[in-house]
């Protein structure tokens, strides 16, 4: 099977009824591997820049991020990079900046520690736009996102950055933003935050975890952990549709785009991208290639009339079944 799916990966990404479904990839270190993907892919959906952080002994200067940057920015050009600001807290700890907290994943966490932190924010926002010189392929993510304020801050900070390179005669394009929907509130708050970003993405791991209110890494609670919760799809669904209506393109990049019955059903909401680890590609590309989109918004619709977690995976599976 592996053989076959590997066959296929250099075909697009497409329906039998002609729909395409871009596919992306999640990246954080190894740009090299990643990269020699570039022909069977859309772009980067998510780079994590904490994951570079995480093994350095400090926080890393606007030269070195500038360096980091720009080899993911060259190495997928000229295909897009949409680069998240630092995610750390919650379960991502920095050695050199440790989070003490009792409830780490309410806490302290992505855009609520950078925007306390300006200086740290500033550092790399002008590193990721001197990497993007030239290119024009940089787009930013805000992570962890509860109110619109945050992002008007995060906005002003970005203004503030291009004008500081300009007066130092770096002249940068102003990227697209885009928000990370995974917290609950900005569910509903699409509207408001539309009037100032150019994109949402779907951070479908917080978004569940907190949806859910069970810890995404915690055993004990593991089996109700579940992304295709009857309420989790629900919310997708209504956020795929509204984003629609608002004409903001929302993409996934949590681990529900890599599982071939979930990337189905987001494709079948209308989604318009699907970001994913490298290795999933295989198996998410060749169930897009065997599902018209017809039937995948069929999926969704006998999905959507289920009401529990059990009868929604035992349906997928008996679908997923008659389409191998
Ligand atoms: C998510 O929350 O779904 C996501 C993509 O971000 P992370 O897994 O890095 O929190
Ligand atoms: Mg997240």
């Amino acid at each position: 099977l592996s053989e076959v799916l590997e066959h296929e990966q250099d075909q697009p990404s497409r329906t039998p009824d002609g729909h395409d479904m871009p596919l992306m990839v999640n990246t954080g270190l190894a740009v090299d591997a990643v990269a020699s993907l570039k022909s069977r892919i859309g772009g980067v959906g998510l780079y994590r820049t904490e994951v570079p952080f995480m093994i350095t002994e400090r926080f890393p200067g606007e030269q070195e991020q500038t360096r980091l940057y720009r080899e993911q920015l060259e190495g997928f050009s000229p295909l897009p990079v949409v680069m998240r600001t630092l995610d750390i807290g919650g379960d991502k700890d920095l050695p050199y900046f440790p989070i003490d907290e009792a409830n780490p994943f309410l806490g302290w966490r992505g855009i609520r520690v950078t925007l306390d932190h300006p200086e740290v924010l500033m550092v790399q926002l002008r590193a990721m736009l001197r990497a993007s010189q030239g290119l024009d392929n940089l787009q930013v993510l805000l992570p962890m996102v509860t109110n619109v304020g945050e992002v008007d801050d995060a906005l002003r900070l970005l203004e503030r950055a291009i004008s500081e390179l300009g007066e130092e005669g770096v002249v940068v394009a102003r990227p697209r933003v885009g928000v990370m929907i995974e917290v609950p509130a900005t569910l509903y708050q699409l509207e408001a935050l539309a009037k100032r970003v150019d994109f949402f993405s779907v951070g479908s791991n917080d978004l569940t975890q907190y949806l859910l209110a069970v810890d995404r890494n915690n055993p004990r609670v593991a089996e109700l952990y579940d992304a295709c919760h009857p309420a989790v799809l629900s919310a997708l669904a209504r956020l795929a549709a509204e984003s629609r209506a608002l004409g903001v393109p929302a993409s996934v990049c949590g681990e529900l785009a890599g599982d071939p019955a979930g990337a189905l059903l987001l494709m079948g909401m209308g989604f318009e991208a699907l970001s994913m680890n490298a290795p999933s590609l295989p198996k998410v590309r060749a169930a897009v290639r065997r599902v018209t989109l017809e039937a995948a918004k069929q999926l969704v619709e006998d999905t959507l009339r289920l009401d529990c977690p059990l009868a929604v995976r035992r349906h997928l599976d008996d679908r997923m079944g008659e389409w191998q």
